[in-house]
């Protein structure tokens, strides 16, 4: 008899370990607290306009890559399309394209960083040569912490075959990008600093002094690696997802909370507002805790939270440059030190993004952009504020973050329609106010992962939380490492 399993949360790691599981034969059934799948890589309708709820790049989709082989085993093919110039980062005294080419990309890095360009090219290869060992070992699908001979993955046989590159990231391991900027004599160059720092508290949640750099050297070479725009948005991924699921004979039911959870004679009783059922297995993608042991986010660790506007543009808009040049899919704004509102109730750069308008039948609206705004904040800033504190928090964040906007490009002069959302406007929707989960530090990446495994039975933790982390990339791989622990714990035969 098939083995059940319940995935809590319709998140991008809930959905890839429910689609795998559903192909294996599982009957799996997924509970989503809200009307729409995808989480913070989902999507919701405001104005009659379908808007990102948090990504807009993919990675991991160019052939071969760690998300296509992934798509490729569930013959899921949603269409993208490569962004040769997928972002430009705005410093305060200097301003950055990032290009695919390798070339360009160092003749960039020469014209923006004159003062010391020879050091930061060699810190630059440097750092790709540790990113290349560390995809070459996420390739082999090994899971941290290694608890069970199969969280290896095909690591062993990658170490025979890759020795030099082994030994390259156990000589790196505990160090942080600090430690490789101080190698080259540029941890006190402060552009340099700038523009790590702005990207790594997007992709590691913290700064370059804490984020480990392993993990980080990924995250600080994946743009030019491969970064794509989902067509219709990164929500595709996790509709095709949930549609798969559905076709190898699983469900996915939204509006559907889990409430309880309970663990009796040998299965776990999940309770939810459309279905309450007895399973095998339970693997958790809510990011929260339905009783103890059950979610990472017991641990008290720091977690961000995000601001966000959510913005149509009249699509004259695409006619404008930045510095002479189209512009880039996304920009990333540092803002100026006496921008004291983002500096007191956000942190890090302000993220833009631009792309095409959907409506809700998702039919392109010709005459729009899209365009979306976000800013680290503090989640508990945003709570216990009465209905008038709130709206005028909101207000002024919001404007402070479209007067940053508005010093790099003229969009006020095209705005449609505007709408802001505040971590308690995620809490509504997807459940936890604090997104994009730990920070990527020597600890959490290196010295102790979050396993996917829980320490309850038959009781699996996927998504941002766990081992690799935050990304939709890493929370695609934490599935298929939740996929591969159910089947071996509890094969179907
Ligand atoms: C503003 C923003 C921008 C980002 N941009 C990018 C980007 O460009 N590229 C990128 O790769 N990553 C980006 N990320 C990060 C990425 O979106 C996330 O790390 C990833 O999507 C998290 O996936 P997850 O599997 O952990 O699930 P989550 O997205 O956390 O989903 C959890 C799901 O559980 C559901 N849930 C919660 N409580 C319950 C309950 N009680 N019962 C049932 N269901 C429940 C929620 O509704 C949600 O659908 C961004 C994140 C944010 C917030």
């Amino acid at each position: 008899m098939s083995k059940t399993v319940c995935v809590i949360g319709a998140g991008i790691g809930g959905l890839l370990a429910g689609a795998l599981l559903a192909k294996e034969g599982y009957q799996v059934t997924v509970l989503e607290k809200a009307t729409r799948v995808g989480g913070s890589a989902g999507s919701y309708v405001r104005n009659k306009r379908i808007f990102p709820a948090g990504a807009t790049i993919a990675f991991g989709l160019e052939e071969q890559g760690l998300l296509d082989m992934l798509f490729t085993e569930l013959d899921l093919n949603v269409p993208f399309v490569l962004l040769d110039h997928p972002m430009d980062v705005v410093m305060e005294d200097r301003q950055i394209s990032l290009y695919c080419n390798k070339k360009a990309w160092e003749e960039e890095l020469a014209r923006v960083f004159p003062e010391r360009q020879r050091d930061v090219i060699a810190f630059w290869n440097k750092l790709e040569q540790i990113s290349e060992a560390v995809y070459g070992v996420t390739a082999t699908g090994v899971s941290l912490p290694i608890q069970r001979v199969y969280d290896l993955g095909k690591l062993p046989s990658h170490a025979v075959t890759h020795p030099g590159s082994m030994l390259r990231l156990a000589r790196h391991a505990t160090r942080t990008v600090e430690d490789l900027l101080r190698t080259y004599k540029l941890d006190r160059y402060e552009p340099l600093r700038q523009f790590i720092d702005a990207q790594l508290l997007d992709a590691a949640q913290t700064d370059c002094t804490e984020a480990a750099l392993l993990p980080s050297s990924l995250a600080l070479t994946i743009y030019r690696r491969g970064s794509f725009y989902v067509e219709k948005g990164m929500s595709q991924l996790s509709e095709r997802l949930a549609e798969r699921i559905v076709e190898l004979g699983g469900e996915v039911i939204t509006a559907s909370p889990v409430t309880e959870l309970l663990y009796q004679e040998k299965k776990w009783h999940v309770t939810s507002r459309k279905k309450t059922e007895a399973y095998d297995v339970v693997v958790n993608n809510a990011g929260v805790s339905f009783g103890p042991r059950t979610s990472h986010s017991e641990s008290k660790e720091f977690a961000w939270g995000a601001f966000r506007i959510d913005a149509l543009l009249s699509d004259t808009f695409w006619q404008q440059e930045l510095e002479g040049k189209p512009l880039p899919f996304a920009i990333q704004i540092v803002p100026d030190k006496d921008q004291t509102v983002l500096h007191s109730n956000g942190h890090g750069p302000v993220y833009v993004t631009f792309q095409p308008a959907y409506d809700r039948r998702n039919e392109r609206v010709e005459n729009e952009i899209m365009m979306t705004c976000s800013i680290h904040t503090y989640a508990e800033l945003w709570e216990e504020l009465s209905k008038e504190e709130y709206k005028e928090k909101k207000d002024i964040v919001a404007q402070a973050m479209l007067a940053e906007i508005q010093k790099v490009l003229p969009v006020e002069d095209y705005v449609l329609y505007l709408e802001a959302g505040s971590p308690e406007t995620y809490k509504k929707y997807i459940g936890k106010s604090e997104v994009g989960g730990f920070p990527l530090t020597v600890k959490n990446a290196i010295l102790k992962p979050k396993s996917v495994r829980s320490s309850l039975p038959q009781l699996y933790i996927v998504g941002e939380q766990s081992f690799p982390g935050p990304g939709t990339l890493s929370s695609a791989l934490s599935g298929s490492h939740v996929a591969r622990a159910v089947m071996k714990t509890w094969p179907l035969k």
